[in-house]
């Protein structure tokens, strides 16, 4: 009996020692898996390469990880592939040219602004030229270029990259950021977590909208999100017919019109006529307005200013005493010098007119309406192409919980956001990867110095 209970009590004894040893080699293999840094950069765009680069120059041990095979997939393709850095306008100009709480980066601009980016890429050895509308490239004109100097820069500053690498999710502990476990389970602790996995735009490069879950995990709102600086969709009949597909225009005013017919937004840019609607740079401009009527009218008007600079009344006199001078010319031929051809003979046919009458056979009224056409001809939108196809993605993390000058959550201590996953979005022409720089810069030079302390 007695035998029986010590054989007991050691066999438990054994038990008790195996799993304990168990526990400790499952603890010490998880220790050897767990590393520690000091600041955690998630995604390399422009906003992820900026963090890491500025936390690496406060002195801290920085680990910059994306899930694809190489980095600033996206800035690689910006300014049609000649990367478009950013935009020499005055700050004032740049803030109204990022209609999407540009207000909000008035703080960090005062400490890192597109003159600052300048000179950052021309410490990295890249000159920089401006083109129109303030865009700045570099001279090189090649993409890499840029994407190279920021690498070299972050090999300077001995920061770890690691790339093919996707991130399931954030840690927090207590309050605070405490590092990220990969896709394949690993465990990687840090002081600080920079999240930079940009918006939802154009997967392929990477920008998933992964971020905006671990936002939510730390507390943050997420704002609704849609597609900005994205072409426009129409059902009129002459886009089904795609009559003038192709057909672009040079220096047009495109105004999106609300329910009184009221101009909401002008841009005087150039635009195009495609198979499906309307797109070319005013219409991007105008899109994200047009998002936002089409929740108060299931059709909204986008009017076509061909004649910004010249009235209505001017414009009909001009036309009507040139006709009047050549009677005995064609009237497409006299017009021709005004606009292009296509345009001008889809106008004649809109309003009635032949385009070989002579001014003896001029309709008054129909003439009139023509006039009017080139000033206001306007066209019914009834959507966008989706957010994928999106050159940039409109709300995200709402800035209204982010610190301004440090781009800090102020929901969970140590975490930072920058780039595209923030509520921000600007016009193309530089103003989203400006934004993506500066809030990169601010995030990477805070947490640094956070985890340092
Ligand atoms: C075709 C095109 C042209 C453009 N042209 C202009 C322009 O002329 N001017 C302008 O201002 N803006 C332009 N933009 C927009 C601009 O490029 C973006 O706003 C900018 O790149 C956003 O930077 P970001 O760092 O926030 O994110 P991104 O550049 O989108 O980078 C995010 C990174 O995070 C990584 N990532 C995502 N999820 C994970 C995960 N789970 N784990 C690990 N890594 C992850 C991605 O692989 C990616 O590398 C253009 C966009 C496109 C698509």
């Amino acid at each position: 009996m007695r035998q029986n209970t010590f054989k007991q009590n050691l066999s438990f004894a054994i038990i008790v020692l195996r799993t304990a040893f168990r526990t400790r080699n499952v603890k010490r293999k998880l220790m050897i898996k767990m590393k520690q840094y000091d600041v955690i950069v998630i995604g390399g765009g422009p906003s992820g390469l900026m963090a890491a680069i500025a936390a690496g120059e406060q002195g801290a041990d920085v680990l910059l990880i994306d899930k694809g095979n190489k980095l600033g997939r996206k800035l690689a393709i910006s300014g049609g592939g000649r990367c478009n850095v950013t935009n020499r306008l005055p700050v004032e100009e740049i803030i109204k040219h990022i209609p999407g709480n540009g207000r909000f980066l008035y703080s960090a601009f005062s400490e890192f602004n597109n003159e600052d980016i300048i000179k950052f890429f021309e410490n990295l050895g890249i000159k920089l030229k401006e083109e129109d509308h303030g865009r700045m490239f570099p001279v090189t004109d090649k993409a890499q270029s840029v994407v190279d100097a920021l690498l070299n820069r972050l090999k300077q500053l001995r920061v770890t990259i690691r790339t093919n690498e996707k991130i399931k999710s954030v840690t927090y502990e207590d309050g605070h950021a405490a590092g990220i476990v990969t896709n394949n389970g690993e465990v990687i602790h840090s002081q600080a977590v920079i999240i930079a996995v940009g918006g939802k735009s154009v997967p392929h490069t990477g920008s998933t909208g992964d971020g905006y879950e671990w936002a939510e995990a730390a507390g943050h709102t997420i704002t609704e999100l849609f597609p900005t600086e994205v072409p426009v969709t129409s059902a009129e009949p002459f886009i089904k017919k795609k009559t003038l597909q192709g057909l672009s225009l040079r220096d047009v005013a495109v105004s999106v019109l609300n329910k009184k017919g009221k101009a909401i937004v002008t841009h005087k840019m150039d635009m195009l006529f495609t198979h499906f609607g309307l797109s070319g740079p005013a219409i991007l401009r105008c899109s994200q307005f047009i998002v936002k009527e089409l929740k108060k009218q299931p059709e909204v008007p986008v009017r076509i200013d061909l004649f910004p600079d010249i009235n209505e009344e001017t414009l009909f006199q001009k036309m009507h005493k040139e006709l009047k001078d050549a009677p005995k010319k064609a009237l497409k031929n006299v017009l021709k010098p005004w606009m292009q051809e296509r345009y001008l003979l889809f106008l004649l046919e809109k309003n009635g007119i032949s385009p070989n009458i002579s001014f003896s056979e001029l309709p008054k009224e129909p003439f009139r309406q023509f006039v009017k056409d080139c000033k206001q001809f306007t066209v019914l939108a009834n959507g966008t192409l989706s957010l994928d196809k999106a050159f940039v993605t409109g709300g995200g993390v709402s800035v209204k919980e982010i610190d301004p000058k440090k781009m800090a959550s102020k929901k969970m201590d140590g975490l930072y956001f920058c780039g595209e996953i923030l509520d921000i979005h600007g016009y193309t022409g530089g103003y989203n990867i400006t934004s993506a720089l500066v809030t990169g810069r601010l995030a990477g030079l805070n947490a640094g110095r956070f985890s340092l302390t």
